[in-house]
């Protein structure tokens, strides 16, 4: 995939995605801590170069920390310098519900979990090789699932 793809997604909607999980708002704070709730219930953001996994280079698959989908994989994770973990690709397309976000008076896409809508941060233009796309992810809205549990 590639930034064409992103804009397209934000402007006419992201893949189907492979189920759904949803939950109240009681229910997902009683699940989450309250940082994980701020930022993946509420389009938070963790202070840039303070989340867990800004320097991780474990291997393994990150998953969405509300629902458990995987989302990322640590061989497209690489070091942006921007505080924040950064991936050039998700695992699978439809892991990755895109929209339009105009807040804090920038234009960007937002990045959420298809599956229960956890916000997990931003996509930019500016990655690396072979996507060219930076997915700029908060470390509360992940969980990184070592390369054992998931059999590699
Ligand atoms: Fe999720």
């Amino acid at each position: 995939m590639n930034w064409n793809d992103v804009i397209r997604y934000a402007r006419h909607g992201s893949p189907e995605p492979p189920r759904r999980v949803e939950k109240t708002e009681a229910e997902w704070r009683e699940q989450l801590t309250p940082e994980q709730f701020r930022i993946t219930r509420t389009k938070g953001t963790e202070a840039p170069g303070s989340g867990a996994y800004c320097e991780s280079h474990a291997r393994g698959r990150y998953a969405c920390i509300c629902c458990g989908t995987e989302l990322f994989d640590s061989s497209l994770k690489y070091d942006s310098r921007s505080g924040w973990p950064s991936f050039t690709e998700p695992v699978q397309d439809n892991v990755i519900k895109y929209e339009r976000d105009t807040s804090h008076g920038m234009i960007r896409i937002e990045v959420m979990c298809s599956v229960c809508d956890g916000h997990l941060g931003h996509v930019f233009p500016d990655g690396p090789e072979p996507t060219g796309l930076r997915f700029c992810i908060n470390s509360a809205s992940i969980q990184l699932l070592e390369a054992e549990q998931v059999g590699e």
